[in-house]
């Protein structure tokens, strides 16, 4: 691999430049077959997952969801989004035209709850809800669409593993992404902020808790037909599929298929086929739950900058950057963030100015020269790349899961294995082709994404694209449909909420 493909050529590296360069490239750069190697594992990973109760990377938990919605639910739901800097509270009317309302409001979560007990957290919730039903706006719009009960039914969006035993409960497995609240692991989500609610009087009823995936995914369901992964590229990484009731092995069900949440941030947390470099150990020994979500750390928002940071300071220590000299703030831990990445690659000017901007104003180095910039840049293209391909491969894999043995045809998705021949499959993958002739838009299936990453990375979405066409075959674009659900998983945790009322509404 040559750094031509990225580098415009009328810049210069030293030769030592271009060895510990070319070098960096080619630990970063992930090629068709370790692309494929890396699929084949997630593959095997999500099936012990589905099939063994032991200790796994991949967690596949059961979600106690059943159906997808098909756009006609109607009803108004309060919605609760939780799962970064931001707590949101949402009034979801659903109208049944695949068209809905949204009223919102967001309340930030401070450092200092990020790692507060646990019922101080819950509390703060459950004002900020009281808060926001009592604005007399909201008020007035919950006057007017009622729900069959004086109680008003609450889904809960909760970013984080949680293992669940029924649709409104289930206890939290670990933190992640910063969080770390001293009482939450191994407790019941839902009874912890059930409790704070009644606490605090809040005459609210939470009727569900969805992963930020699942709620992703139905609420991409709610809007086009054929979704089959809820996916979050953002602060963090994970995605929901549907599967069939009859290849989870680790619970019973009537249902036909089950929506899980896989917990891909945790994918080979031993690291047999992931690529990591030193600077992603490094990143992984100094953060706050080290061997945890390696996999996470080298894709999502809260940690690439971090990685490029290591990168950088291990350029500069070797005098091919900025002369060898750093400043207080990148040698900060934490202290470059993605989005200086994303504005770093946004930079297509032939001297690179925007770049020195940066590197002047926000970190504080007042000296660099062109060959300099190049090489921030160049950094910034391999871990942003990287991310955007490993993102891939795990959507890549788990349409694989859904086209084995048929699964994604039987549960009425339009796909089918072109090269079911099994001895072909393994040599070639199994590539995707739609069920017919000429995959039309409707023989789509969908990929529900949200998150800051995917929405605002430069190149994210088309460098996936390039991956996907890599492992599922030369067009992936044609049945494959990455779809932006921003904000989905507020409407999603309305949906959950109908869903899991309806149900207790028949069983009673
Ligand atoms: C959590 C997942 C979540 C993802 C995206 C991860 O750190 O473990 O539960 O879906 O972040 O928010
Ligand atoms: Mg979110």
């Amino acid at each position: 691999l040559s750094s031509s493909q990225f580098l415009s050529p009328h810049f210069k590296w030293s030769e030592r430049q271009s060895q510990v360069l070319e070098s960096l490239a080619q630990e970063f750069t992930l090629s068709t077959a370790q692309l494929e190697t890396l699929t084949t594992e997630f593959v095997r990973q999500m099936h012990v997952g589905l099939t063994s109760t032991k200790s796994k990377d991949l967690a596949m938990i059961p979600t106690f969801v059943t159906g997808r919605p098909d756009g006609h639910e109607r009803g108004s739901y309060l919605a609760l989004d939780l799962g970064g800097t931001n707590l949101r509270v949402c009034l979801i009317t659903l109208k049944g035209d695949r068209q809905l309302e949204a009223h919102q409001r967001a309340f930030k979560v401070s450092d200092h709850l990020q790692e507060a007990d646990v019922t101080e957290l819950m509390d703060f919730i459950a004002i900020s809800i009281q808060e926001f039903i009592s604005s007399e706006h909201i008020s007035a719009k919950i006057v007017e669409h009622p729900s069959d009960s004086d109680t008003l039914e609450l889904g809960f969006t909760f970013s984080f593993p949680v293992t669940q035993t029924a649709i409104d409960a289930g206890v939290l497995l670990r933190w992640t992404k910063g969080f770390h609240c001293p009482g939450a692991v191994g407790s019941d989500i839902v009874q912890l902020l059930q409790d704070a609610l009644n606490r605090k009087k809040v005459n609210v009823h939470v009727a569900a808790l969805v992963n930020d995936t699942v709620g992703t995914l139905l609420a991409h369901s709610y809007k086009h037909a054929n979704t089959f992964i809820g996916a979050i590229f953002g602060t963090g990484t994970n995605g929901a599929y549907v599967e069939s009731a009859r290849n989870i092995k680790t619970m019973t069900t009537d249902a036909d298929e089950m929506i899980i949440n896989i917990e891909w941030g945790n994918f080979d947390k031993d690291k047999t086929v992931l690529p990591v470099t030193m600077h992603d150990n490094k990143l992984d020994r100094e953060s706050i739950n080290p061997g945890i979500h390696v996999f996470e750390k080298m894709i999502s928002g809260m940690y690439l900058g971090e990685i490029t940071r290591n990168v950088l300071l291990y350029l500069i220590d070797q005098r091919l950057l900025f002369e060898g000299t750093s400043s207080p703030t990148l040698n900060r831990h934490w202290g470059f963030e993605t989005k200086f990445m994303s504005a770093i690659e946004q930079d297509n000017s032939s001297t690179l100015i925007p770049i020195a901007q940066i590197l002047e104003q926000d970190l504080g180095i007042y000296l660099n020269t062109q060959v300099d910039r190049e090489i921030v840049k160049f950094v910034c293209q391999l871990v942003g790349k990287r991310a955007a391909r490993l993102s891939a491969m795990a959507v890549a894999a788990v349409v694989r899961q859904g086209l084995k043995a048929g699964t994604l045809a039987e549960h009425g998705y339009p796909l089918k294995v072109s090269a079911n021949d099994e001895v072909q499959a393994k040599q070639n993958g199994s590539k995707v082709e739609a069920v017919g002739h000429g995959a039309s838009t409707k023989d789509i299936i969908r990929v529900g994404i949200d998150g800051s990453v995917f929405e605002h990375y430069p190149h994210f979405e088309e460098r996936m694209y390039e991956a996907l066409d890599e492992i599922l075959g030369s067009s992936a674009r044609e049945v494959v449909a990455l779809g932006i659900a921003r904000d989905g998983s507020g409407v999603g945790a309305a949906l959950a909420a109908l869903i899991a009322t309806k149900n207790s509404a028949g069983s009673t």
